[in-house]
């Protein structure tokens, strides 16, 4: 029987993030079904809602940075138990057979993975996220929030923890390594967290200079403020690494400038094509330019285990159900230096 759930979602692209009610699948046998604490807010969420990338489905109820409890498992689930504290991000299936799934990259499952809201799953039916009451997941997608981290702070992890931490850990980021963060938002300030704790240099290039304060409590050695032409001139050639969060279309050739020789820039936020990149800036310094999505599942509790064992875990800023709008809109400017989580479990839930 599908259940009935309550959350908030929008209708149409253009609609405003409102409370509703809707349905839930019916619960399968190898299901995880979760009570939500706590649900980040991620800026996907908002492009996801606005049809940015033209595959939203309406209507949607987005979140996949989502912790809770679980309530219910089917009889073919072996590795949780009610009362678990659990976690789930941006996948809910996959195929699990293909060389992706089984080589712990379930987000490029040759089928295609299935995204945690606003897309139709394997049978068909939409998927609905984490700004929500509950949730029913296949048990293979869900992780274990570690003992030691508190669940509202562990939420941001699930999505803006394993994106970042993720290529840092590809890139072999290690003691000494010269790593620089582009924007400093959600995304951003786990990269500067999470570099620091492999051993990282951080410096983060933002275009608001008030951030520096907060970067530099977060641990960044410095602050590059990126419509300084002198400061990105100063700064030029001297990472190793580049993260660049930006969430929109944007010129990235000025950050690839900043690529000592054999340097990488990873860029994480921008769907969009990518203007200006210069061959002679890539060719001369043997410089590249490189992707990264998400991480798998394993890789996921991995990133999560790490935080708990280093102590690392995001700034929040904890609302309730009926601010997510306003969040939105704030997000929507870039104006701060973490993530909003919304205490779903201390929101109107009826
Ligand atoms: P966010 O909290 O809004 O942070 C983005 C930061 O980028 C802003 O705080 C701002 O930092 C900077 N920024 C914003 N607009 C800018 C502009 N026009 N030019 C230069 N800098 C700008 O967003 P988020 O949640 O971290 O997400 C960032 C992006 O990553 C989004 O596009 C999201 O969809 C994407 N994403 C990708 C993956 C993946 O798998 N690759 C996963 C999750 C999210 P400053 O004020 O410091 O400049
Ligand atoms: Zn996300």
């Amino acid at each position: 029987m599908p259940t009935q759930a309550f959350g908030w979602g929008v209708e149409s692209p253009d609609d405003e993030i409102h409370a509703l009610r809707f349905e839930r699948r019916d619960p399968r046998p190898d299901d995880v079904t979760i009570a939500i604490s706590h649900c980040g807010i991620c800026h996907s969420d908002l492009h996801f809602a606005h049809d940015d990338w033209g595959m939203s489905n309406y209507p949607m109820v987005p979140g996949h940075e989502i912790v809770g409890t679980v309530t219910a498992v089917g009889p073919e689930v072996t590795t949780f138990a009610v009362g678990d504290r659990v976690g789930v991000g941006c996948m809910v299936d996959s195929c699990l057979q293909c060389e992706y799934c089984t080589g712990g990259q379930e987000q490029f499952c040759v089928e295609g993975p299935t995204f945690t809201y606003g897309v139709p799953d394997r049978n068909g039916e939409l998927t609905q996220g984490g700004y929500s009451d509950h949730l029913l997941v296949r048990e293979e997608f869900v992780c274990r929030i570690p003992d030691g981290l508190d669940m509202a702070k562990a939420a941001p992890l699930l999505c803006a923890g394993i994106t970042t931490y993720s290529p840092l850990k590809r890139w072999g980021v290690r003691k000494g390594t010269k790593v620089a963060v582009v924007g400093l938002g959600g995304l951003g300030h786990m990269a500067v967290k999470i570099a620091l704790a492999m051993g990282a240099e951080v410096k983060v290039v933002t275009t608001s200079p008030e951030k520096a304060e907060a970067a530099r409590a977060m641990g960044a050695s410095d602050v590059v403020v990126s419509t300084d032409p002198e400061a990105m001139e100063a700064a030029a050639a001297s990472f190793d690494l580049v993260i660049d969060t930006v969430p929109v279309t944007h010129d990235i050739d000025p950050y690839v400038t900043l690529l000592r020789p054999n340097g990488t820039m990873v860029v994480v936020g921008a769907l969009e094509p990518l203007p200006g990149v210069s061959g002679f800036n890539l060719i001369f310094g043997n410089r590249a330019v490189a992707g990264s999505a998400i991480g798998g599942v394993a890789e996921t509790q991995e990133m999560l285990d790490f935080c708990a064992e280093h102590g690392i875990v995001p700034e929040i800023e904890l609302i309730k159900g009926e601010d997510i709008a306003s969040a939105w809109s704030t997000l929507e400017q870039g104006d701060i230096a973490h993530r909003f989580v919304i205490d779903v479990a201390g929101s109107r839930s009826g």
